[in-house]
């Protein structure tokens, strides 16, 4: 499946299929001047890496692999002055091709490196998670983490292709493989009832790795995060939309302090259920829609309440200071993107705490 993504003079390519690894050379070949740095952490290059380089070559393309640790402490300056390190160090140009093959760490960190190198040099996601096939390789956000919070530096860097081989969820772990569902889950809540009603009955199948089941919930969430994309990049409207889920779920990574305890779709699963539990609580969505997305939360065994995080339960109150120091506020406002039903959701700066508070508390 190819989805376009339309920015102009920095509109790209979306490809979604079973084995397209073994296309990427060819994919590649036109972006690749130069000697190509191929970005990828160890997991991943112990998996895939040596398969991905044969298929560059094979092409006549000159690779130069760079490792790096896996783990979310890999988006840091530290590791962003390394990686530029050996970057200058492989001789790639201002008309070169950097890749990044690897999940969201690897993609924002690669992004952001790709996007200030030489004032930006142009890169490849080939993304192999499932939240960055559908959601981080996808819109042109990189970043880093400083201590002061997440992705509080990087720039907008739109990719010149991505590469979605679904074959290589294959080898991703259970838990990672439904924290990035509960992206896929958000696209469709977030504007897509017929998507959501087909994930109803296909997730199953998409999630045992059936390739035509995979290949369509990883496309459809591509291309409604590509639309989304196209007519809002830089987030002054509509994109924020895909914040569904992510002022709680955030704040829930917080107080759990990233500890693996909970991982950021886990979070983002909890907190969708918390949104439209708040938006029933207002009066703006039917009970009957918050219940119909938790069941299917449940069904595929992803968390859908507090209680489902191990060990302690974040309060309330931490809960709320966690919100307040979020990117998420303007104003001095908590920012929620609130449902009116699966589908349709809209986002607000109007929601008394109080109905937050309560929300928290179940
Ligand atoms: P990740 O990159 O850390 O990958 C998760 C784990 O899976 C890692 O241990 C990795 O080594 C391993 N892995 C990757 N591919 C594998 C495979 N095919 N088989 C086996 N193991 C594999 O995490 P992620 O969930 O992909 O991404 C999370 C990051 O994405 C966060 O830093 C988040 O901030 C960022 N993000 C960015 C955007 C954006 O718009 N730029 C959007 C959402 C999330
Ligand atoms: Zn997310």
């Amino acid at each position: 499946v190819h989805i376009p993504v339309s920015l102009g003079t920095r509109s790209y390519g979306i490809h979604v299929g079973p084995g397209l690894i073994s296309e990427a050379g060819k994919l590649l070949k036109p972006f690749a001047k130069g000697p190509v740095p191929i970005v990828t952490d160890s997991n991943v290059a112990f998996l895939h890496l040596d398969r991905f380089i044969g298929v560059l070559q094979d092409e006549g393309i000159e690779v130069h692999p760079i490792v790096l640790d896996a783990g979310e402490g890999t988006k840091s300056f530290a590791w962003l002055e390394k990686l530029i390190g050996q970057l200058l160090a492989a001789g790639v140009d201002r008309g070169g091709l950097i890749v990044a093959l690897g999940g969201g760490v690897i993609g924002d960190l690669t992004g952001f490196a790709a996007g200030i190198l030489k004032r930006g040099i142009a890169f490849a996601q080939i993304p192999t998670t499932l939240l960055s096939q559908v959601d981080s390789s996808v819109g042109g956000k990189t970043a880093i983490n400083v201590p002061e919070g997440k992705n509080l530096v990087g720039v907008f860097h739109q990719p010149s292709i991505v590469i979605a081989d679904t074959d290589v969820l294959g080898t991703l772990p259970r838990r990672e493989l439904l924290a990035g569902y509960a992206e896929v889950v958000k696209t469709a809540a977030l504007g897509n009832a017929d998507y959501f009603s087909w994930l109803e009955k296909n997730a199953v199948q998409a999630l045992n790795g059936e390739p035509e089941a995979i290949v369509r919930a990883v496309a459809e969430a591509c291309k409604m995060k590509a639309g989304i994309v196209a007519r809002d990049e830089r987030e002054s409207g509509e994109r924020a939309l895909l914040n569904l889920g992510h002022t709680f779920g955030h704040a829930l990574e917080t107080a759990t302090g990233f500890s693996g305890r909970l991982l950021h779709g886990e979070g983002v699963s909890i907190g969708m259920a918390l949104a439209f539990q708040l938006s029933v609580k207002l009066g703006l969505c039917p009970a009957a829609d918050c219940e119909r997305l938790i069941a299917h939360l449940k069904m595929v065994g992803m968390p859908s309440a507090i209680s489902d995080i191990p060990g302690e339960r974040p309060s309330p109150e931490v809960l709320i200071a966690a919100m307040a120091h979020d990117k998420k506020v303007k104003d001095g406002k908590l920012i929620f993107v609130l449902a009116r039903r699966i589908g349709e959701t809209f986002v607000t700066g109007d929601v008394p705490v109080d109905a937050v508070r309560e929300v928290l508390e179940v």
